[in-house]
């Protein structure tokens, strides 16, 4: 690790201010924010992060989960994920983001994990994280080992030949099934992204992961109401029971009704470049009965895309398996 000058924000303006000074907000950043650093300070001790200026923004009053005027819901950048997954309001109306996040890592992570943190995870990638290795993201125009290499674990939905990294995030797949929306601040002013845009794909540049610019600050999610009567659920396929990241993962929000599908959400994890959103899959629910032809061929849409490599072709039937499984499961009483 890397020399590095550690200070603390006392207010939302001070964090941007200190983030601005930064000529870029992706990879070899000069300035880096620190929440609970359980990504950020990994890649310190790897080299693969070596920001001069460390600015500790975890004591910004960015900390609450609130009911919203209109029945959705608000969520400070500073939540942790532990905290967040037993909230109420999470629990009661989110049911797929509970989940999504008690899947997520081991219990100590979850409760030093931000939201906001979590929305900003670097891929988990061997190469990546080895500054001994070829890596685009890392180093743009090094090349990519994984393409050749080790890619059991990588993307088969949103690759390029410049990077097949997977979006590590179990959070991140629930929020994009709940279409929220990220609100940021900067030194331009307030934003907010939808989710479905927060998000790159790797192209030519895998160094830029998302559409924050220096000095962007995020400061809360929101998720519009729930639809009434709607059922969530995230199924999580991994190597092992606890503490792994997903191979592959649903998240699905659907509503029933008079025996016809009235509403469908889906997300992939572990199979994309970003958080998987898939509309080809929610056509072909939409109107639909609920029964196996109909999520198969849901199933078939999401993953007709995939471009697998050499290890993780495996990853396409697993994903379709488990998001047959998750439709099956959230609609099986309605
Ligand atoms: Fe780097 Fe992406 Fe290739 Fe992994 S897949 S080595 S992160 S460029």
């Amino acid at each position: 690790m890397e020399l590095f000058q550690l200070s603390r924000a006392n207010s939302v303006s001070e964090a941007i201010a200190a983030g601005a000074a930064s000529t870029t907000a992706q990879q070899g950043a000069e300035v880096r924010l620190l929440a609970g650093g359980t990504t950020l300070l990994d890649l310190m001790k790897l080299n693969v992060e070596r920001p001069a200026r460390v600015i500790d923004i975890s004591r910004l009053p960015l900390d609450t989960v609130e009911d919203t005027h209109d029945g959705g819901v608000k969520i400070g950048a500073t939540v942790r994920n532990a905290a967040l997954a037993v909230h109420p309001l999470i629990r009661e109306r989110y049911a797929v983001l509970s989940q999504a996040l008690l899947a997520g890592a081991s219990a100590q992570l979850r409760n030093m994990a931000t939201t906001g943190g979590n929305l900003l995870q670097r891929t988990r990638c061997v190469y990546f994280r080895d500054t001994a290795m070829p890596c685009n993201k890392r180093d743009p125009g090094s090349g990519c080992a994984a393409l050749n290499g080790f890619n059991r674990t990588l993307a088969v939905l949103g690759v390029s030949d410049a990077c097949i990294a997977s979006n590590p995030s179990d959070m991140n797949v629930a929020l994009t099934a709940l279409d929220a929306t990220i609100h940021v601040e900067g030194s331009t002013g307030r934003r907010s992204i939808a989710i479905d845009d927060f998000y790159l794909l790797p192209g030519e540049t895998p160094q830029r992961e998302t559409v924050l610019e220096p000095g962007d600050l995020i400061t809360h999610v929101t998720l519009p109401p729930a639809p009434p009567g709607a059922r969530s659920l995230y199924v999580k396929l991994r190597d092992r029971a606890s503490y792994e990241f997903a191979l592959a993962s649903a998240a699905v929000v659907v509503k029933v009704v008079d025996g016809r599908i009235a509403h469908a959400r889906v997300a992939l994890g572990g199979v994309g470049t970003k958080p998987w959103h898939s509309p080809e899959a929610e056509a072909v629910l939409m109107g639909g009965t609920p029964d196996m032809a109909t999520f198969q061929r849901a199933a078939d849409a999401a993953l007709a895309g995939a471009k697998p490599r050499s290890q993780n072709a495996f990853k396409v039937e697993l994903a379709r398996r488990g998001l047959v499984h998750a439709l099956t499961q959230v609609t099986q009483t309605v």
